[in-house]
């Protein structure tokens, strides 16, 4: 852990630049979900039990360096205000002076920092700026901590930081379950295609000890393989592609656990018709939607032997009934391992919180991740500027 928390910080007297995640969904105006903005209330709640007074620094949509009315972090503010239970002085143009001005503890929202180009090209003068408002910096936003951006990196090079509440808590599930895990570990990489996936599997197959793959890109793999698989979601020109990570996996020790039998279907639709049928016998016309019961068994057997799980991505095409089967199933035991205490389940990315809270199972993981593209890159092992700058 090279990163400082809230607790390694004196924040007495201190204006602290927090960068937090508010990107809510809006409807005709309104905040539809206010989630994202809940989850930051314990790091204003602590600056502010420390005697410090919080500076919230936040983008909101991709404005793309101008001033766009519609994103304004001002329409936001109500559901702020509300959420974190405490007045909000939104500021649009901050100065030192007048921050210096306010009460110690007051919560304080700039605008948008996605209004000026300098933010997403990180320029060093937009960080210079920024860190001349205060005196600490901290990070809250893991899901923005993938960009190297001046309010998510720039910034934190120039004044003493620190991980939030949120990031802090992000960081420990993703260092419990790929950094230094208990083990064994079972990763599960599910979803469309195996073209999105490539660096998450190529680098999971050298971190785990059981990879599951499921939905759509494992018929590449069967494929690849040599099997038929008839009409499925297949790409076929990554054969090669797929041969190599069954390599790789062997190499270093990690089985690869692709499904034995398959639910297919003639229409990609709720309730269509569809049967069971072995892996090596899809009908020509047939498309395979989800995984069949053997494989289902098959991950629970591997499941039952981990101690930590890492999730992204669904088993089938879990949107649409009954072609969710295989995803419930595996996420619920999932769900109740962990409830038991004898698994450490990490999920995130994607449409992978929407099919664990389908399964209702989304409550009762370790932590479910819902910062999508840092999740995914930090997942292939790549170095988020947002949090190396911590360090
Ligand atoms: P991803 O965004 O890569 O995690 O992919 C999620 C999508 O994969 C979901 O919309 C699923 O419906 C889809 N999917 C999963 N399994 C299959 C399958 N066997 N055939 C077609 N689509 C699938």
């Amino acid at each position: 852990m090279a990163w400082k928390t809230l607790d390694d910080m004196d924040l007495n007297g201190k204006i602290v630049l927090t960068r937090v995640d508010i990107n809510v969904p809006m409807a005709d105006g309104i905040v539809t979900d206010a989630t994202r903005i809940a989850r930051i209330k314990p790091t204003i709640d602590d600056i502010v039990a420390k005697g410090g007074t919080p500076v919230m620094l936040a983008h909101f949509g991709r404005p793309k360096g101008q001033y766009v009315a519609e994103m304004s972090l001002s329409h936001i503010l109500p559901a702020v205000k509300e959420t974190l239970g405490r007045d909000v002085i939104f500021v649009e143009k901050p100065s030192r002076e007048a921050l210096d001005a306010l009460a110690i503890g007051s919560v304080v929202l700039v605008e948008n920092t996605r209004f000026t180009d300098k933010e997403t090209d990180n320029d060093p003068e937009m960080a210079r700026f920024l860190a001349s408002l205060g005196d600490v910096f901290c990070n809250d936003a893991f899901s923005a901590a993938h960009r190297a951006h001046a309010s998510t990196e720039g910034v934190a090079h120039l004044l003493p930081s620190c991980a939030g509440r949120l990031m802090q808590a992000e960081l420990s599930a993703l260092e419990a379950a790929l950094t230094t895990p208990e083990r064994p570990v079972v990763a599960v990489v599910g979803g469309a295609k195996v073209s999105t996936k490539l660096d998450l599997l190529a680098n999971l197959v050298r971190k785990v000890d059981y990879l599951v793959i499921g939905g759509g890109m494992a018929n590449t793999f069967l494929a690849a393989q040599g099997i038929d698989v008839g009409k499925s979601l297949c790409e076929h020109d990554l054969a090669e592609t797929a041969r190599d990570i069954l390599k790789k996996a062997d190499e270093a020790g990690c089985e690869i656990v692709l499904p034995k039998d398959a639910r297919v279907a003639w229409e990609f639709a709720a309730n269509a018709k569809n049967e069971i049928v072995d892996v090596t016998a899809v009908p020509s016309d047939a498309m395979i939607l989800d995984a069949g019961p053997a494989s289902v068994e098959r991950v629970a057997e591997v499941f039952k032997t981990a101690k930590t799980l890492i999730w992204n991505g669904p088993l089938g095409a879990f949107e649409i009934e009954p072609f969710d089967t295989a995803t419930n199933a595996a996420a619920q035991q999932a769900a109740a391992m962990t409830k038991a205490g004898d698994l450490i389940s990490v999920a995130g990315g994607g449409d992978t919180v929407a099919a664990l809270n389908k399964a209702g199972a989304g409550d009762d993981f370790t932590y479910i991740s819902t910062a999508g593209g840092a999740f995914l890159e930090w997942m292939e092992g790549k170095t988020l500027p947002g949090v190396a700058a911590l360090g």
